[in-house]
């Protein structure tokens, strides 16, 4: 048995090493990753080959925690997007000089933020302030008042103040914790790729709602579009059989030429896609995160940015509790881990509404909800007041002026986030 850690987080993947990354740059919290894969570098079955696209909001944040300066020469910004419906008429468009902005996001391949979060965590791991066990699992967790006592695979015993469990989506810890999940199978699986095309993208990203469901291109760096194009699985494990040359065809039907000519594919990969979310995000000193919280479809691009405000809602309770440092609210304690689950509840909660109607909005092929879903792409493309409040979503602000209000309201009030740089 080791001196208690102030947090322990199980899972050192996208979510969890950058949780690490933003305890650690405040004050002298202890801190230690479970991570079950034995690599060195963060988990390499999170950081890999996918790129995801991040919003404004979340580019603030990365700004504000001193990572984008790091990442900023491995992303290529959204200018514009346009949302369409094959062989109908329906089509919206959003372009970012409309709302005064050099891009509407970034996209970015996930291994290059594993990368820096692994180059940014070393020297804590030096200072003795982070722990790594790996490879290693929690096999069982046994709450105390003041602690919780957890029991790893490996046979060691720790205990922390604050239990993160930061998994992903299939995580074992949660049901362990005693938490709920609710889950739907969309019976659909993603196939991503890195597609090399002819000539520039110009930072045009496009959506486009397929028979086969929706297919999803976001611009690289090098003249690259990143795939993300969700099946039937049978179809998916087809062109997963396919040569580059019949794959980059099919793409091509089924994207048409707006988007370029294809020319290169990278490795494909495949993704089974499930929505998962947990009954609550909080119980007594254990708190979800990320994926283990909530797993979305990626139609909407918005699992990692979401995590990202679990992580901002997290750190701002922490840096509250660290002023305060009133008995009545201290890590991981009744109040703190209520506070949590207020502040993510919300944003939770509107956009698994929004992900799953979309989903299932556009994978229909009912003739009547086809024409519906074309008007309502028409009539936004012609309501510039709609249009703005889909292009704010997207842009992911408002979620984290939320977050402050909802500080605020609960007598937290939240620090300023300019001061908060690394
Ligand atoms: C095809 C696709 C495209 C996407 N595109 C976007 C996008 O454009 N924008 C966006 O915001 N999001 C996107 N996402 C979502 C994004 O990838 C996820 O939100 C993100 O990966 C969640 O990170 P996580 O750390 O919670 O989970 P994971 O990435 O799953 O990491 C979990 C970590 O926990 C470890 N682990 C698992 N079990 C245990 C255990 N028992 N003990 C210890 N360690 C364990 C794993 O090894 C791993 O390191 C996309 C997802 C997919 C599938």
């Amino acid at each position: 048995m080791t001196e208690p850690f102030d947090i322990l987080i199980s899972g050192g993947g996208m979510a969890g090493a950058m949780l690490a990354h933003q305890l650690l740059q405040r004050g002298s919290l202890k801190v230690a990753v479970v991570e079950q894969q034995a690599d060195a570098s963060p988990s390499k079955s999170s950081f890999d080959s996918r790129s995801i696209a991040l919003s404004e909001g979340s580019i603030g944040l990365l700004k504000n925690w001193g990572l984008w300066p790091l990442l900023a020469s491995y992303a290529s910004p959204i200018k514009t997007i346009t949302v369409s419906d094959q062989g109908h008429f329906g089509k919206t468009y959003l372009q970012s000089s409309d709302y005064q902005l050099d891009a509407l996001g970034q996209v970015i391949e996930v291994e290059h933020i594993g990368a820096v979060l692994h180059q940014r965590l070393q020297p804590f791991e030096a200072q003795g302030r982070l722990v790594w066990f790996r490879p290693d699992a929690i096999s069982a967790i046994t709450p105390s008042l003041d602690l919780q006592q957890v029991q790893l695979k490996s046979g060691l015993s720790v205990s922390c103040r604050l239990l993160v469990i930061a998994e992903g989506g299939a995580s074992p810890s949660r049901e362990l914790a005693g938490f709920a999940l609710q889950s739907d199978d969309y019976g659909q699986t993603a196939l991503i790729a890195n597609i090399g095309l002819q000539g520039p993208h110009q930072g045009k990203a496009f959506e486009r709602f397929t028979p086969t469901g929706p297919l999803a291109l976001l611009p690289l760096t090098q003249q690259r579009y990143s795939l993300v194009w969700t099946l039937a699985p049978e179809r998916a494990a087809q062109l997963m059989q396919l040569n580059e040359a019949d794959f980059l065809a099919e793409l091509q039907k089924e994207g048409g030429y707006r988007a370029g000519v294809f020319q290169k594919a990278g490795a494909r990969a495949l993704y089974p896609l499930v929505l998962r979310r947990a009954s609550e995000a909080a119980r007594h000193r254990v708190v979800l995160l990320g994926n283990s919280l909530h797993n979305l479809h990626p139609i909407a691009g918005q699992g990692f940015n979401l995590a990202l405000r679990d992580i901002y809602s997290l750190v701002l309770l922490v840096q509250r509790m660290q002023a305060t440092q009133a008995k009545s609210f201290q890590l991981g304690d009744y109040a703190f881990t209520r506070a949590y689950q207020q502040l993510r509840e919300p944003d939770m909660q509107q956009l698994i509404l929004y992900t799953d109607a979309l989903v299932r909005l556009f994978s229909n092929s009912s003739r009547l909800i086809a024409f519906g879903r074309n008007l309502g792409l028409s009539g936004l493309n012609n309501c510039s007041a709609l249009k703005s409040q889909l292009a704010h979503f997207a842009m992911g602000l408002t979620p984290l002026r939320h977050i402050e209000q909802r500080l605020q309201q609960l007598g937290l009030a939240a620090p300023v986030r300019q001061s908060e740089g690394a």
